[in-house]
């Protein structure tokens, strides 16, 4: 048993109803799963080999910079059509794609915040899910996020209405955001942010449900409970998980809902917060948790500390401490330098699947 033979799951890259169902599962069993942003290769097979090795279905996903990176940082982005972001997203969906099979997990391909001004790159991304969707039965990503957070609230619940029935046909998930999330990432700076704001209300997550869900089932909130995007000093940010519960208890009182979890709640800023948070935010649906600053730190590490280490070998291409006319290859592949990252940040996805409660359910 477990949840490939529980919901009849191929590995690779999952879509429509089956991510539904993989979320479903996860809130009723009381896990969430990581979602891993990724910049290249190297941080895919990382992630892919964490999941893997803990018997965890896994979430990857490009930022609009992570996206553009994928393309190459040489190719510009212009404002109206985000051509390297568009490029680089469907580059890195690809790739994604044809390995995740061999790696035997469900993977879940996402694309992170997409925010009012990036919007010609979520754009992009649809016309190419559409054309892909014409000629295979299914969108090339599983999901998509929309963050119009910065806006009033009628204005990104009716824009997010828009996208959903845009992705609904494909049966594609979209993730949204409401209220803010505070700190810095993709250019939007929160930091001074007054204190109240960071907590969504209940009444402004059930605005968002009664509108999606009259479009499609397939979404998701990730709503403020006072996290912050990054790692800052500890003790500036109170999170409160708990609101989650009640933005639940409202929605099963307005849906006269059975299940007492109805909404799939997204935990933003998750880097630097305890596992004590993670696991309560997870008892009240949250069932993904976003996770990039702390495996930046974690990848940085395994090549810091073989170059610091190494530095006799790395001065010149031949000659080391053990004789003038020793070469040093074996030592300046990126193979090697570069594969000491991807085991550092593998460990460190690996303790997250453990702190989210998301090893061995396959
Ligand atoms: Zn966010």
């Amino acid at each position: 048993m477990g949840l490939m033979s529980e919901l009849n799951l191929k590995p690779g890259v999952i879509y429509g109803e089956d991510v539904r169902k993989v979320f479903q599962y996860a809130k009723d069993k009381g896990f969430a799963i990581p979602a891993i942003n990724v910049t290249s290769s190297s941080t895919v097979v990382a992630a892919l080999e964490a999941a893997r090795d803990s018997k965890s279905p896994i979430i990857l996903q490009t930022s609009q910079g992570g996206a553009a990176y994928f393309a190459g940082k040489g190719i510009a982005n212009s404002a109206e059509k985000q051509e390297a972001s568009v490029a680089g997203a469907i580059a890195a969906a690809h790739y994604v794609r044809s390995v995740a099979p061999v790696y035997g997990i469900p993977v879940i391909l996402h694309t992170d915040h997409c925010a009012k001004k990036l919007l010609p790159w979520l754009d992009g991304m649809l016309d190419e899910d559409e054309r892909f969707f014409k000629e295979h039965g299914t969108p090339l990503f599983s999901s998509h996020m929309i963050d119009l957070s910065e806006e009033e609230v009628k204005y990104n619940i009716d824009t997010t209405a828009k996208y959903l029935k845009r992705a609904a046909p494909m049966k594609q998930w979209l993730e949204m955001e409401i209220g803010i999330t505070g700190g810095e990432e993709d250019g939007v700076n929160n930091e001074d942010v007054d204190n109240n704001s960071l907590y969504t209300q209940p009444e402004d997550i059930w605005s968002v449900v009664e509108a999606l869900q009259a479009i499609s089932p397939y979404f998701s909130i990730a709503a403020g409970f006072g996290n912050v995007h990054g790692v800052y000093k500890p003790g500036n940010v109170k999170l409160h998980p708990e609101l989650l519960g009640k933005h639940q208890e409202y929605a099963v009182k307005k849906l006269g809902s059975k299940d007492n979890k109805p909404v799939f709640f997204v935990f933003h800023g998750g880097s630097g917060s305890s596992v004590q948070e993670f696991r309560t935010a997870i008892s009240f649906g949250v069932v993904k948790v976003n996770l990039d600053t702390d495996l930046q730190w974690a990848y940085l590490c395994g090549i810091r500390d073989y170059v610091t280490k190494n530095i006799d070998y790395l001065k010149t291409q031949v000659g080391n401490p053990e004789g003038a006319d020793k070469p040093n290859k074996k030592k300046y592949d990126p193979r090697v330098w570069v594969r000491e990252g991807e085991k550092t940040m593998k460990a460190r996805v690996v303790q997250a699947l453990d702190d989210f409660n998301a090893a061995n359910v396959l």
